[in-house]
């Protein structure tokens, strides 16, 4: 039913479903996206749609949702695109396209994987938009200019990201300043918990992938088994919720169901539960402030079950610590880390450089940093460039022999 409260009203008065933008859809943030407008079609339209090169997948996604326009990063294959989907959707093509795309709509999901993800994250800031933000490595990165960006009249973020959306859920109330005492960031520890270093030299790229309790795309998957993805999630916090590091703890909790919490100043601490599943959070970020009226992972209280919590090893998992401290550097440290990272993270999965190695490579990288000042994008897109070529060459130095 059109016209349901939580829609946005047209110049005319009429109110009308919320357009969407999804950049990213064919992977999984995207098609789950996908899922609960497919929910929600009274509340939802897809407004455009955009993925990287998956041509196929996006044809037939826009042969389901009729988007009005359609963008393919890789240009080479936007005729292919063009020749598969229906007369009159405009297709656009190549990075070019990617910013043009994110400018449509009244929400952005930027679900794109990884620093790429940082151009559509400025543009929708910077054009006004409300950005369903499932691309934590553009803000990580390129914190500087995203949070300049984030002051444009009507630009917001709503994170998609688990933990942060239950951060955001928590501290929806009007807080003081202080009234905040910590955000308690949750942690599955990944397929590798309970392990120890000399455990862990031989594994595999099929056992990093195995991830106990969420279904996710591989470059989160193996930030997952190193606590990268946490450590990421950490600077994500403090630069979202403008917490100090010092107030930011990260604490393992292997169910999955607590999805982080917040302390208050008199004590109390609120947290959001739920199974696993990254259609609430996604269906929080596109319909804020209103929830949506399709549940997703609730929880079934008539069966027993526990709810753990332990703190991480930070020996084991080191990436979690280089995290912190490329944050608590600021500026373009963290650019370096995420770079450092998305290199030795592909290489892992090339199979070219062990797990353990992912590690090692952060941290060569990070000691590189040359502490450039940023002032512009181009700075950042600089920083990102210059920290790709010393990881490639930590990479080259512990690359395997076979
Ligand atoms: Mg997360």
């Amino acid at each position: 039913m059109s016209g349901e409260v939580g829609s946005r009203t047209s110049d005319s008065g009429e109110r009308s479903a919320i357009a969407v933008c999804l950049l990213g859809s064919t992977g999984s943030i995207g098609t789950q996206t996908l899922d609960v407008i497919r929910n929600q079609p009274e509340r939802f339209e897809v407004a455009v749609l955009g993925a990287a090169s998956s041509v196929d997948t996006l044809g037939a996604q826009v042969r389901e949702f009729h988007p009005k326009a359609v963008a393919i990063a890789d240009s080479s294959l936007a005729g292919t695109l063009a020749r598969n989907v229906p007369p009159g959707t405009e297709v656009l093509a190549g990075t070019e396209g990617l910013e043009q795309a994110a400018q449509i709509g009244d929400v952005v999901l930027n679900a794109v994987v990884g620093f790429a993800g940082l151009p559509v994250t400025l543009v929708a800031l910077h054009a006004g938009k409300r950005l369903a933000l499932a691309n934590k490595e553009s803000l990580v990165a390129g914190a500087p200019i995203v949070q300049r960006a984030r002051r444009t009249q009507g630009a917001e973020i709503v994170p998609v990201d688990s933990e942060h959306c239950a951060l955001h859920q928590c501290m929806r109330a009007g807080l003081g300043p202080d009234e905040v005492a910590r955000l308690i960031l949750t942690a599955s520890g990944g397929p590798f918990r309970g392990r120890a270093s000399g455990e862990l030299e031989g594994v595999s790229v099929s056992e990093a992938l195995a991830h106990p309790t969420w279904r996710m795309g591989p470059k989160v998957t193996v930030d997952s088994s190193t606590l990268m993805n946490k450590g990421l999630e950490v600077i994500e916090a403090h630069e979202l919720f403008g917490v100090d590091y010092d107030r930011i703890e990260v604490i393992v909790h292997p169910q999955s169901v607590v999805h982080s919490m917040v302390a208050f100043s008199d004590g109390a601490v609120l947290a959001q539960l739920s199974e696993p599943d990254m259609r609430l959070p996604i269906g929080y970020a596109l319909g804020y402030p209103r929830r949506l009226r399709h549940a997703f992972g609730a929880i079934d209280w008539s069966t027993m079950f526990h709810l753990d919590f332990e703190p991480p090893d930070r020996k084991v998992f080191a990436c979690l610590g280089l995290a912190e401290q490329a944050g608590r550097e600021g500026g373009l440290a963290p650019a370096w880390l995420n770079a450092g990272n998305e290199v030795a993270v592909s290489a892992f999965l090339d199979g070219r450089i062990a797990w353990g190695a992912i590690a090692e490579v952060v941290a060569d990288t990070l000691e590189s940093f040359d502490h450039a000042v940023v002032c512009e994008a181009a700075d950042v897109i600089e920083a990102d460039r210059r920290a790709r070529r010393c990881a490639d060459k930590a990479v080259q130095h512990r690359e395997r022999s076979t």
